[in-house]
């Protein structure tokens, strides 16, 4: 089978639903059960947060979710595409056109410039060189990149422009579902705002979602959702506090 995504277009429509899915770690005495009947719906149009205490779980759901991990049980549909019902090979391209990932520590390749860097997914997925460069340009300027940033290299570029260059390369394949693991926590506060603002605008739309592991309550205002989970499970999904009484410490 090969995977195409079904139109969506409402914003009430879902883009992820999860229900009862477990994932377990190793085996016998060694064995860490990491989810424990995971239920989450994430819909479209929707910034939904993920937030709980260091090891509840949090990457392990969104790499279950991205498809980049099996889940053991339940059930886990992304735009009603279940990984456990198509190929490899079909996940593989489902993954490269549809999902974003974006990572805490950028994960930028070093000997590449930031244009190659965003460039480098649609090369792998076939472009050709100079058209991926072209539209790694135009996804860079989004991001506020001039020609000569773009030209630098990742370890010229500051912790907010190595990020910038981050979401630049997990939206160049406009993807509709971009997952984020802590995307902020290496960045200041100010500029952990401007990614959280360039992620909301960017990477948002009637058909599109977001979703975004994190600790830090200085971005929550910028969640649609948020939903906790301890112990492997998601315990309480809520809306976010008002900017006013937002805590300073979530764990
Ligand atoms: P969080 O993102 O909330 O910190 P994780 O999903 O990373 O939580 O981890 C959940 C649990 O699974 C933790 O107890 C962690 O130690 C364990 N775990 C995560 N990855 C692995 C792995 N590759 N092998 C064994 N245990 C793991």
């Amino acid at each position: 089978m090969t995977a195409t995504l079904p139109e969506v277009n409402n914003e009430n429509g879902v883009a992820v639903r999860c229900h009862s899915v477990t994932k377990t770690y190793g085996q016998g005495t060694a064995a860490v059960q990491a989810l424990r009947g995971v239920n989450l719906e994430v819909r479209t149009g929707e910034l939904l947060m993920l937030v709980g205490p260091s090891g509840c779980g949090k990457t392990t759901l969104i790499s279950v979710i991205a498809g980049v991990l099996g889940r053991d049980g339940g059930d886990c549909s992304v735009f009603d595409h279940d990984y456990k019902q198509m190929a490899e090979v079909d996940t593989t391209r489902f993954r490269g056109r549809n999902i974003g990932f974006v990572f805490q520590t950028f994960n930028l390749i070093p000997t590449l410039t930031a244009a190659e860097n965003v460039a480098a997914p649609l090369m792998i997925n076939g472009a050709k060189r100079y058209v991926s460069v072209n539209q790694a340009s135009e996804v860079l300027e989004k991001v506020g990149f001039d020609r000569r940033m773009m030209l630098s290299f990742p370890q010229d570029l500051s912790g907010g422009q190595q990020q910038r260059v981050a979401i630049a390369r997990a939206l160049v394949h406009n993807p509709k579902l971009i997952v984020c693991d802590e995307p902020t926590s290496a960045l200041d506060g100010e500029t952990g705002h401007m990614v959280m603002e360039l992620m909301r605008r960017l990477a948002l739309g009637k058909d599109r979602a977001l979703v975004v592991v994190t600790h830090d309550a200085r971005i929550f205002q910028f969640a649609d959702r948020i939903a906790r989970m301890e112990d492997g499970r998601i315990t309480q999904v809520e809306n976010p506090p008002s900017h006013a009484d937002s805590p300073t410490n979530i764990t």
